[in-house]
């Protein structure tokens, strides 16, 4: 059990809109609740933003741009410290805060605080490190000067499954680049930002730099600010469905985009991979994150030689997962997110079964309160099921088996989706060749997890445009400038 206590985390967090540096009710003073999916009971109400409230954000952040971007980027950076500091104070609190609202075990969720807080890290180094160039132009008689410049007032959309990473993987290269921005949490986890909002406040964030809209009606107040013409970039994290839908809004203006979409992780397993390592990687690409997660794998492939000994092992691992609410001393598997998320696990494994898959473990929702699904692995899915094609977003590993490397590569590629794919193998050559052949933007190479903040992450395909974190993370934010210089 925590030594803080529930009400106390919840009942500390401002619940209005953020907007130009004050906490302000939304427009008629509306809210909505927020739920804890463990027991489906109410944590509390926050304000319920209209467009006209979205619209007056983006003139705060706006307004606030030109002398932001005037600021000394070694003061960007220092907030940015100080906010990480901060974070990594109140670690235990926010990571509460965090099971509430989505339900996450409290291990993950502190280890998600300590995650998020490193982009504040990484990006308060990088907030210095912003270059240009000087250089002699071909024919002698010029020269060029190149700098880099904020992009200006942005847009930031984040999902529910990490409510607090995926801000800080936004708003800390954001700060760091001198821009300003407006940010939409999820509707269904909107308390860590909120949070978020008031420690980078403390920690000396000038006053319309950070605005915070909370809202139920996600485009209907996000369309606005897109069309309006003042944003100049829009960063998104969340569904192929929705990025698509965001891109042609934002064509209307031309803006700028980077787009942190979907997945559908291959998980490739060699006869000549080391097993036991195999299945530790295979249960964390897996349950990080109860299975919600962008980069989870979400499909199996084990060389048929050792598919019944892969298969036997993660399913014992599997079957001894402790299930409950995130809070409790041991929990491994919390809630999912809520009852659609259910639904849609058991038609997956419904469809995949009555198309002959086998279930070794799991299965099932669990009796009771909240939204429960067993750990569960399938074997002899095949590639008709539409677990193949979509994301599962749940505690479910579907095996499938394969016998030569071309075949392992024909079917992890065969998917819409190229965000990153996990390899299990001894062989350095195959090793390399397969990272080379997979159609991802990052590979977990005898690795279950590739997310680092000083890390490249990010897709190719229909999982998304640019990269966020490492050293490029920042340049997602940055506008380069060329300026010709004649008379010498
Ligand atoms: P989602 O339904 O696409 O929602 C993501 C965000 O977009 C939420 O804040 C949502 O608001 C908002 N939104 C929904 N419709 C919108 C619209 N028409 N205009 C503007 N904003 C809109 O995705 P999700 O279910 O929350 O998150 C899961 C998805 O995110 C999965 O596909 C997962 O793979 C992806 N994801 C990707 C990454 C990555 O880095 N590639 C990381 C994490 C998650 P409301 O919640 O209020 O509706």
């Amino acid at each position: 059990m925590s030594t803080v206590s529930e009400a106390g985390v919840v009942s500390a967090v401002n619940k209005e809109l953020f907007i130009g540096g004050k906490w302000a009710p939304a427009a008629g003073s509306a809210t909505f609740d927020v739920h804890d999916p463990a027991t489906g009971e109410v944590l509390c109400a926050v304000a319920d933003a209209s467009p006209q409230d979205g619209l007056a954000a983006l003139e705060a952040a706006t307004a606030a741009q030109a002398d932001w971007a005037a600021f000394a980027p070694r003061e960007r950076g220092e907030i940015l410290r100080r906010a990480y500091e901060k974070l990594m104070a109140r670690q235990e609190e926010l990571g509460l805060l965090m099971t509430l609202e989505m339900g996450k075990p409290l291990a993950e969720a502190k280890g998600e605080i300590a995650y998020a807080a490193e982009f504040f890290r990484w990006f308060a180094e990088e907030a210095v490190r912003i270059d240009g160039g000087y250089a002699v132009a071909p024919n002698g008689s010029g020269r060029f000067l190149v700098t880099n410049q904020p992009v200006g007032p942005c847009l930031l959309i984040t999902p529910w499954n990490f409510p607090m990473a995926m801000g800080t993987r936004k708003i800390g290269p954001a700060v760091a680049a001198g821009c300003t921005m407006v940010i939409k949490p999820a509707a269904q986890t909107p308390l860590s930002m909120l949070a978020l909002a008031g420690i980078l406040a403390e920690a000396g964030l000038p006053d319309g730099v950070l605005n915070v809209v909370t809202t139920t009606q996600a485009g209907g107040v996000m369309e606005p600010m897109i069309r309006d013409g003042r944003a100049r970039k829009l960063s998104f994290t969340g569904s192929t469905g929705v990025g698509r839908t965001l891109l042609e809004q934002c064509a209307g203006t031309v803006m700028r985009t980077s787009m942190e979409l979907g997945g559908n992780a291959p998980f490739v397993v060699f006869e000549d991979a080391d097993l036991d390592a195999a299945v530790e990687g295979a249960m964390q690409a897996k349950m990080r994150n109860i299975g919600e997660a962008c980069t989870a794998a979400n499909r199996f492939y084990v060389h048929s030689s050792v598919a019944d000994e892969f298969s036997r092992k993660l399913t014992e691992r599997m079957q001894g997962l402790p299930i409950g609410r995130g809070t409790e001393d041991g929990v491994v598997v919390g809630p999912l997110i809520d009852s659609a998320a259910i639904e849609k696990v058991s038609s997956l494994v419904g469809d995949a079964a009555q198309r002959g898959a086998t279930v070794l473990t799991g299965g099932a929702t669990v009796d009771g309160p909240g939204n429960f699904y067993q750990p569960t692995v399938l074997k002899g899915v095949p590639r008709e099921a539409r677990m193949s094609t979509e994301e599962i977003f749940g505690p479910v590993a579907p095996i499938s088996t394969f016998e030569t490397e071309d075949e392992a590569l024909a079917v992890a590629n065969d998917t819409e989706y190229g965000l990153v794919g996990y390899i299990y193998t001894e062989n350095l050559s195959r090793a390399l060749r397969v990272s080379e052949r997979l159609e991802t933007g990052m590979v977990g190479l005898n690795q279950g997890v590739v997310s680092n903040p000083a890390a490249p992450f990010g897709g190719v395909k229909q999982s998304g445009l640019g990269r966020e974190g490492g050293t490029v993370g920042i340049d997602e934010f940055l506008e380069t400038k060329y300026i010709a210089v004649g008379g010498l």
